[in-house]
């Protein structure tokens, strides 16, 4: 109490030096003064957090769908701090127990074949990873000629150098010239088919085929990998049918392409199994975790790669040439090992099967209420909803109503975290929230869409 005391009264102070120093994501300090100044945060508990004038908001966005223990854990900074004052930090090259059980644990939890783990710091860094040994992974049995990588049009896969490319957003021309190599395929988002289709299952056939399509146009001898989230979650989220991984590592297989699954996201119960994967039956090549992997509560990712991968570069001659000096760090291993253990002791990920079920069902319920909801995804608990202005031609709103801004004040206005992005909205709460929570988030909802609704009529 005391310390929250000193740390409320001398916010005004906090709050300039923020404006003045702070280059916050996708944002400005000039946006940020005329809004009053950013929302800080102090604490957190389950699925809320309070912020410095004590308002209590529960948080739908879960941290970029990130802290899937759910805030407040304490048993995970006990672990951290015994780490910290037994050995705070040691570079590879030697290496640390918690790492070896962290390793050893992820070996145990990945797919079958997925044994190998090259940690890192952040999803972008794990995907850079990926691509990195799979252009070298081809080079090192002798096929120089593959570097392309196929990524998925409205995909993320993070926003470093290599990886801001995959996925071709909008709006990275300030960062040109672009990786050499990047190759798009369509997104198997039925809502939204590239290709005109019935049903999800032929969009997603069609959007699988399509992949083939690509890789025998640039020549299967020039594409090393496909990278891919099996559940998309940029957007607002996208769910292929069933039938779109089997066929696409099929596809990988058939012209010798690695296949990366990008689980930073839904990774670690995030849709309702420990990997996503796992709804399709298909095992990658090479998965990168992130994320779900500490619930955030330190920055730690991975690239694993299967046995038959990894073994490219075993012996002197074949070393994957890479260091980062935070990689593997002994401290966040031990926060990730204390991390999982809640995970499975609590049953988040069958929660988030259960509670996402619930989800889903009560954003149907609001698609039957509002005209604006055009369509309403997602598996578990990455789930996602696109607003639209006709919901028979599926048009979308004009930039100029600024939709999502709007939107994300009205649920700020109701105590929710909730950040729309244009149309769309990605939901990604930490994996302990419960009915009550989610009746309180979808409430705030109902009200919010009825209210645009009505200012835009
Ligand atoms: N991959 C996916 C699917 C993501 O959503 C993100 C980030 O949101 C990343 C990779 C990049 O992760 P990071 O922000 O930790 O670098």
């Amino acid at each position: 109490m005391g310390r929250d005391m000193v740390v409320t009264s001398d916010m005004d102070s906090v709050r300039q030096s923020a404006l003045d120093h702070l280059w916050m994501h996708n944002s400005d300090w000039i946006t940020m003064a005329e809004e009053g100044g950013p929302s800080i945060m102090v604490s957190g508990d389950g699925v809320r957090v309070t912020d410095s004038e004590g308002k209590v908001w529960i948080d739908a966005h879960g941290g970029y769908a990130s802290v899937n223990a759910g805030y407040g854990q304490t048993g995970i900074a006990d672990a951290m701090l015994e780490q910290m004052k037994k050995l705070t930090y040691f570079p590879q090259g030697t290496t640390t127990v918690p790492l070896i059980r962290l390793v050893e644990k992820l070996g145990e939890l990945a797919p079958a074949n997925l044994e190998r783990v090259w940690p890192a710091s952040g999803g972008s860094e794990a995907n850079e990873t990926a691509v990195k040994i799979a252009r070298a992974y081809h080079k090192r049995r002798g096929d120089n000629g593959r570097y392309k990588v196929i990524s998925r049009r409205g995909s993320y896969h993070g926003a470093t150098g290599g990886v801001m490319w995959m996925g071709a957003s909008a709006g990275l021309s300030d960062f040109e010239p672009a990786m050499p190599g990047m190759l798009y395929a369509p997104q198997p988002n039925f809502y939204r088919c590239e290709f005109d289709s019935s049903t999800p299952s032929e969009c997603a056939e069609r959007s699988a085929k399509a992949v083939e399509d690509l890789i025998l146009l640039h020549s299967p001898d020039t594409v090393a990998a496909l990278i891919g989230e099996p559940i998309t979650s940029a957007g607002g989220v996208s769910v292929p049918s069933d039938e779109y991984w089997p066929m696409v590592r099929e596809i990988c297989d058939r012209y010798g392409v690695l296949l990366i699954a990008d689980e930073v996201v839904t990774g670690f119960g995030r849709t309702g199994r420990m990997f996503a994967m796992e709804h399709y039956g298909v095992v990658p090549d090479i998965m990168t975790i992130a994320k779900g992997i500490t619930s955030s509560y330190l920055p730690l990712a991975a690239t694993i790669s299967a046995t038959y991968v990894a073994d490219a570069f075993a012996g002197e001659d074949n070393v994957f040439r890479q260091a980062l000096t935070f990689g593997g760090h002994p401290v966040t291993a031990a926060v990730a090992l204390k991390n999982i253990e809640i995970i499975e002791q609590n049953d988040l990920v069958g929660n988030s099967e259960r509670m996402g079920a619930y989800f889903l069902e009560r954003l149907e319920e609001l698609k039957g209420r509002h005209p604006s909801v055009g369509d309403v995804r997602g598996v578990g608990l990455l789930l996602g909803l696109e607003l639209v202005r006709d919901r028979e031609t599926k048009a979308p709103f004009d930039d100029s109503l600024q939709v999502s801004k709007r939107l994300t004040d009205k649920m700020s206005e109701r105590g929710v975290i909730m950040r729309f992005s244009g149309d769309k909205v990605t939901i990604g709460p930490p994996l302990c929230i419960t009915k009550d929570d989610i009746d309180e988030i979808v409430s705030a909802m109902d009200s919010a869409i009825g209210e645009m609704e009505s200012e835009l009529s």
